[in-house]
C-alpha cells in the first residue's frame, strides 16, 4: 500500500515553482497523478496513479510531500485520516476496565488524535473521506470486537469523559484565585487548601498541573484522560501524581500520555507503542505490560511486527568511574539569598569545564533561585561568584513571540559559537521548522528550539531549565546526547534542572542537590558524583530504584518493599554496586 501525505502548513505554491508537478515523471507522460485542489490551490497526490519514486519528495524545496510504502495489511486497519494526502491512524488501543492504559510514542504519531477518537471528541472517518460512516457503519466494521462494545457507549452518548489536557500553562490566564476556578469547575479540589486564595495568574507549572489533575480526578466519569500529567511536578508529585490516578482505576477506565518512563512505569498498567512517520502515519502497537512495554521502546524494536523505529536506548547499572582533574570554570562560595519569607544556602562548590550537572530538587527549593544567581539575573544577599563567566539561560517557562523560527536564529547569529549549526540544530532537527512561526510551534518543537537556541550562543556557561517539558521521550534522548557533547567539545559548562530521572541520568556528569522545607527554606549542595548525588537526593525523598534485569532500566521500588528496605539499609538508593 503507497500512501502520499502533504503536510498543507508546509506547501507554498505561492513561493516555489511547482517542482512537484513540474518533475513527476508521470506527469511528464501525461498521467494526472498530480492535481491542483480548489480549495487551497495546493497540489493533490492520486495515490492510485502515484508509482512511488520519490521525485516530488526531494525536488519539493519546502520538504512538504512524504511518499510512504506500508503493509498491505493495515489498509484493513485504518481508524482515520485527516482528508485527502492527510495523516493517517491505523489500529486503536483499547481502554479496560481496572486498567491504567499507557501510550507511548513520540510526538506527531497520533496519541491525540487517538484519545480524541476514543474520548467521543473525533468521529473516525475509517479512512473514507467522501461519506462519512456513521456510528453504526463504525460499530458494524469491528463488530465482534471489544472496540466495537466500547464504541457503543461512546456512539449512545453513554461514556462519560473526564480530560486533563496537554498543556496547562494556559490556565493561568484564568481571572480570579484558585478557589474561583475549582467552584467554576464544580469540584472540591481536595489537597489544595494551601492555594485556594491565590490568583491564577500567579501560581507555579507545578501547582497549575497539581489543580488540573485534582480537577480531572474529581470529576465523575466512567473514563479520565491524562495527557503528560507529569510536565513541571517534581518527582515527589509525580509519584504521588502516579498513585492518585491508579487509585481512579479501580473501578473506572483511564488511559495516560506520559513520556517520563520512569513515571510511565509506575502509573501503567498496559502500555501501547506507536510507532509510524510523525506526521505521516501512526501505527498503534498491540497492547504489552508496562514492563515488557517499555523495555521494547527503549530497544526501539518490534519483534512481531518487525520494525525498528528507533535507535537503541540503554542505561549504566553501575556508577560511571569517576574521571576528575577537570579545569575548573566557575567557582561560588558562601552564597545566600534572602527573598521575602525564604531563604536560600549554598554550599560552597565549583563547575568544572566539559561538566553536565544535574540540578535535583523538589519544586519551590530555590534550584531557579540559584540557576538566576549565577547568571547575573539576581544579585545573592551575601558571598560572591566568579562573575567572569557569560551565561546562556533557558527558561523553565517558554513564550513564543510572533516571530519566524529561521530569523530567531539569523538575526542572533553573530552571537553563536561555530559549532551551532552542525552540533545542534542539525541533530536537533531544527531547520525543518525555520519556516515556521515561533507562535505556531507545538510545545515540543517550542521547547526544542529554546533548548537549540540557549545552547547556540558563545557562552561559558548553560542553565538549562526543566528542558525535558513536551518532549517525547526520543527528544529527550536526543537533547541529553547534543547537552553533553557540545559541552565536552568546546568545554563549557552546562546546569541541567530536571525531574525525569531518565534524563538526568543520561545527561549527567554530576549532580547538585537541592534539599530543605519548599517555599521557606533551601540548602544547596554539590556537585557531587552520580552516586553521591543520587544517594542524598533519593534518601531526602525517600525512594529507591532498582535495575530492570532486561534492560538495565532505573525503576522505583514500592515503598516498603523487600528490595526497599535492603538497599536503604546500606544506602544505595540507585546504582548497583
Ligand atoms: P501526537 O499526539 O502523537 O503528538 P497527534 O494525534 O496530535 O499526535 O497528531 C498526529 C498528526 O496528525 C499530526 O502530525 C498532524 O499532521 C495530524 N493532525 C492532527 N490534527 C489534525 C487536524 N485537525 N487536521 C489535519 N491533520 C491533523
Ligand atoms: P525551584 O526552582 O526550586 O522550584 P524557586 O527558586 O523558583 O524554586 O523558588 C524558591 C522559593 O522562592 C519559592 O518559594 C518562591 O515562591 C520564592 N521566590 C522565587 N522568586 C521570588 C521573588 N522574586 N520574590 C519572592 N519570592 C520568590
Ligand atoms: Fe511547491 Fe512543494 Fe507544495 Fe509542490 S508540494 S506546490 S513543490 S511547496
Ligand atoms: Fe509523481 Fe513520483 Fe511523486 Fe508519485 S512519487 S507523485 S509518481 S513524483
Amino acid at each position: 500500500m503507497r500512501i502520499a501525505v502533504i503536510d498543507r502548513d508546509r506547501c507554498q505554491p505561492k513561493k516555489c515553482s511547482m517542482e512537484c508537478i513540474k518533475y513527476c515523471p508521470r506527469m511528464r507522460g501525461g498521467i494526472k497523478v498530480i492535481e491542483i485542489s480548489e480549495d487551497d490551490h495546493k497540489p493533490v497526490i492520486s495515490e492510485e496513479l502515484c508509482v512511488g519514486c520519490g521525485i516530488c519528495v526531494h525536488k519539493c524545496p519546502f520538504h512538504a510531500i512524504h511518499i510512504e510504502n506500508l503493509a498491505e495489511e493495515l489498509q484493513k486497519d485504518i481508524v482515520h485520516q485527516y482528508g485527502v494526502n492527510g495523516f493517517r491512524l491505523f489500529r486503536l488501543p483499547l481502554p479496560r476496565k481496572h486498567k491504567v492504559v499507557g501510550l507511548l510514542g513520540e510526538n506527531g504519531i497520533g496519541k491525540t488524535t487517538a484519545l480524541n477518537i476514543l474520548s467521543g471528541k473525533l468521529k473516525p472517518n475509517l479512512g473514507h473521506m467522501d461519506h462519512e460512516p456513521s456510528w453504526d457503519d463504525i460499530i458494524d466494521e469491528w463488530s465482534g470486537t471489544e472496540a466495537a462494545e466500547f464504541f457503543k457507549t461512546v456512539a449512545d452518548g453513554r461514556l462519560t469523559v473526564s480530560y486533563k489536557p496537554q498543556y496547562i500553562d494556559r490556565l493561568s490566564y484564568h481571572k480570579g484565585t484558585v478557589q474561583d476556578f475549582v467552584e467554576e469547575m464544580g469540584v472540591k479540589g481536595e489537597g489544595l487548601e494551601a492555594l485556594m486564595g491565590r490568583k491564577m495568574s500567579e501560581i507555579s507549572g507545578g501547582e497549575l498541573q497539581q489543580l488540573a489533575i485534582t480537577i480531572a480526578t474529581e470529576r465523575e466519569a466512567d473514563i479520565y484522560f491524562f495527557d503528560e500529567p507529569s510536565s513541571y511536578l517534581d518527582i515527589k508529585n509525580r509519584l504521588e501524581m502516579s498513585k492518585k490516578v491508579r487509585e481512579l482505576a479501580r473501578d473506572r477506565m483511564v488511559v495516560v500520555v506520559e513520556h517520563d518512563l520512569a513515571v510511565l512505569d509506575s502509573l501503567a498498567d498496559i502500555v501501547h507503542i506507536l510507532y509510524g512517520k510523525k506526521g505521516v502515519y501512526g501505527v498503534v502497537a498491540g497492547a504489552k505490560g508496562v514492563r515488557h512495554g517499555i523495555n521494547l521502546y527503549l530497544s526501539g524494536y518490534l519483534k512481531e511486527e518487525n520494525v525498528r523505529f528507533s535507535e537503541e536506548i540503554t542505561f549504566e547499572k553501575h556508577p560511571p568511574r569517576e574521571i576528575r582533574e577537570k579545569e575548573t570554570l566557575i567557582s561560588f562560595e558562601g552564597l545566600r539569598k534572602t527573598l521575602d519569607g525564604f531563604e536560600l544556602v549554598v554550599e560552597s562548590g565549583e563547575i568544572a569545564k566539559g561538566d553536565v550537572i544535574g540540578i535535583l530538587g523538589p519544586n519551590g527549593i530555590g534550584k531557579t533561585t540559584f540557576v538566576r544567581m549565577l547568571a547575573g539575573i539576581i544579585e545573592p544577599t551575601e558571598g560572591s561568584i566568579d562573575t567572569e563567566v557569560k551565561v546562556s539561560y533557558k527558561p523553565q517557562y517558554l513564550t513564543a513571540e510572533d516571530k519566524m523560527v529561521s530569523l530567531l536564529f539569523s538575526e542572533n547569529k553573530r552571537h553563536f559559537h561555530p559549532l551551532y549549526e552542525k552540533e545542534i540544530l542539525l541533530p536537533l532537527g531544527i531547520a525543518d521548522l525555520f519556516d515556521k512561526n515561533l507562535t505556531s510551534l507545538s510545545g515540543g518543537e517550542l521547547q526544542t528550539v529554546a533548548i537549540a537556541f540557549c545552547l547556540s550562543f558563545d557562552a561559558d556557561v548553560y542553565l538549562i531549565d526543566e528542558p525535558s517539558a513536551y518532549l517525547d521521550a526520543k527528544q529527550r534522548m536526543k537533547v541529553a546526547k547534543v547537552i553533553k557533547r557540545i559541552m565536552e567539545k568546546e568545554a563549557k559548562a552546562a546546569l541541567v534542572v530536571e525531574h525525569d530521572v531518565y534524563f538526568i541520568d543520561m545527561v549527567s556528569q554530576s549532580l547538585m542537590v537541592f534539599s530543605g522545607e519548599p517555599g521557606k527554606r533551601g540548602l544547596a549542595r554539590g556537585p557531587f558524583s552520580l552516586r553521591q548525588g543520587m544517594n542524598e537526593f533519593l534518601r531526602d525523598i525517600s525512594i529507591t530504584f532498582r535495575r530492570d534485569e532486561e534492560s538495565h532500566r532505573p525503576r522505583v521500588n514500592k515503598v516498603g518493599s523487600t528490595l526497599d528496605r535492603e538497599q536503604k539499609a546500606i544506602g544505595e538508593y540507585y546504582y548497583e554496586l
